[in-house]
């Protein structure tokens, strides 16, 4: 790999809230997060609203009456 990059950009260490590290190119030494693709709710498909019951049936219920 050739390392012709921009003298200012270097690696840098990702520190996210849950914890978890890794390495991106910054201007930077030391970022920190509050997500990243391990914890976010996007990458990990723990969003809780895709699997609340409750709001769907509500819907019908209420479709129905008005009709
Ligand atoms: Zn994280």
């Amino acid at each position: 790999m050739k390392k012709d990059i921009q003298p200012e950009y270097k690696e840098a260490t990702v520190i996210c809230a849950c914890g978890n590290t890794f390495k991106t190119g910054s201007v930077k030494d030391e970022l920190k997060v509050e997500v990243c693709s391990e914890c976010h709710p996007f990458f990990t498909g723990k969003q809780k609203f895709t699997d609340h019951g409750g709001r769907i049936e509500k819907f019908n219920k209420k479709y129905q009456r008005n009709k």
